[in-house]
């Protein structure tokens, strides 16, 4: 289960998101602006609550906001 190659990264962090760490699935345009059923990215899950505090700050792109 830690082969990296099957280990998703996410996108934010760039680390490795084990299938046991909290993750939480994002929409990469927030679904009050039209994003449901849009692209979606796996994020862990404190980075997901860093991404909806960088979203209500309006940066649309997720590289954009990459720390
Ligand atoms: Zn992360």
């Amino acid at each position: 289960m830690s082969d990296p190659k099957t280990v998703p990264l996410c996108p934010l962090c760039r680390r490795p998101i084990p299938a046991d760490a909290p993750q939480s699935l994002h929409h990469l345009i927030p679904k009050l602006k039209g994003g449901k059923g849009g692209p979606t990215v796996l994020l862990h899950h404190i980075c997901g609550l860093m991404y909806q505090t960088h979203q209500a700050f309006q940066y649309p792109v997720i590289s954009d906001i990459r720390w």
